[in-house]
């Protein structure tokens, strides 16, 4: 059975239907566990569906993989689009299925990783999928094709460089770190900044969240409207609460040795570069942490080993290597 949450029982069908035709196609002989979907409302990310694959291993090798297909809310509202989605990401899920499933750990993801995400592999599976559902029904991007709809709500934080010229990022969530730097840039200067909502998409670029700089406008409509959301909205600042930050565990197992490290996030960089360093030979896991004494205790990621300091150190790793979960593959 699919699990589907936080959706409307319609859409889970069809939600269920479209999984179910692909995996029929992609796989007939439902050797492989369906794909669970998750339906999330993240703004300001570029992907429609992302699928992020897990695998559970005995000795060296490798028995399974499950798949979670994440899907973004408003692509529920057009059939087509959701169809097109979640086809491309089963891909995902076969793909790195029909590599690793009984084949040996390292091996297998090594192929896999050479193979790349849109690989020729890929290219197999989507030919399966667009033999039946039609010419370009999956391509390398059918999972990043916009459908227009309201835009969410985000924070807004204004800067009055100088007297009429508004600069302006955004923030759909604030993070912890984001929520101390409105409020340092608040405290310093409170006449030039003002933090507010908005839902025009416009006025949340891709690559200016709050920290990451600043958007200059043109001489424009858009610049008109900044204008008036500097002068008739109220400040929200005092609203943010601070908020305890979470960071990412990373663990490394091999030798005998578990060897730990933090990251304030897990990006794919870093994901990258540990599959570059660490796949071949050791296991790796990861752990989400809002623990802000163990954020201390830890070096940065590019330090060297987690050094036990006092007694009882090895076993609070050990503590921690029970609980996190094997880094993941994530495939857009
Ligand atoms: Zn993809």
């Amino acid at each position: 059975m699919l699990k589907v949450s936080r959706i409307l029982q319609a859409d889970a069908s069809s939600v269920n239907n479209f999984v179910k035709e692909a995996m029929r196609i992609l796989d007939p002989e439902g050797k492989y566990p369906m794909p669970v979907i998750k339906i999330v409302n993240l703004s300001g990310t570029r992907w429609l569906g992302r699928c992020t694959s897990t695998t559970s291993t005995v000795g060296s090798t490798i028995n399974s993989v499950s798949s979670v297909i994440q899907l973004q809310q408003y692509i529920l509202a057009d059939d087509t689009t959701l169809q097109k989605v979640i086809s491309h990401e089963c891909c995902h899920h076969v793909v790195i299925s029909n590599f690793c499933v009984g084949q040996d750990r390292k091996t297998s993801l090594a192929a896999y990783d050479r193979d790349g995400g849109h690989g020729p592999s890929f290219f197999k599976m989507a030919s399966k999928i667009n033999a039946v559902l039609g010419a370009d029904f999956v391509t390398e991007h059918s999972d990043e094709s916009y459908v227009l709809t309201e835009g969410t709500e985000v924070y807004l934080f204004m800067w009055e460089r100088s007297p009429g010229d508004i600069l302006y990022c955004w923030a759909a969530r604030p993070s912890a770190k984001q929520i101390t730097y409105v409020k340092r840039r608040k405290c310093d200067n409170p006449d030039q900044y003002k933090l507010t909502k908005t839902r025009d998409p416009h006025l949340q670029p891709h690559n200016c969240r709050i920290g990451d700089g600043w958007v200059v406008e043109k001489p424009g409509p858009l610049k008109d409207s900044l204008k008036e959301l500097w002068d008739n909205a109220s400040d929200l600042t005092e609203q943010l609460a601070d908020k305890q930050p979470t960071f990412t565990i990373i663990l490394k197992q091999g030798g005998g040795v578990i060897n730990a490290w933090k990251a304030d996030k897990l990006t794919s960089r870093i994901q990258d570069s540990l599959k570059m360093r660490f796949k071949e030979s050791y296991e790796v896991r990861t752990l989400k942490s809002q623990d802000q004494e163990l954020y201390k205790e830890l070096e940065g990621f590019s330090s060297l080993r987690y050094r036990g300091r006092q007694p009882g150190d090895y076993d609070k790793i050990l503590k921690l290597w029970d609980q996190a979960r094997p880094l993941a593959y994530t495939a857009a």
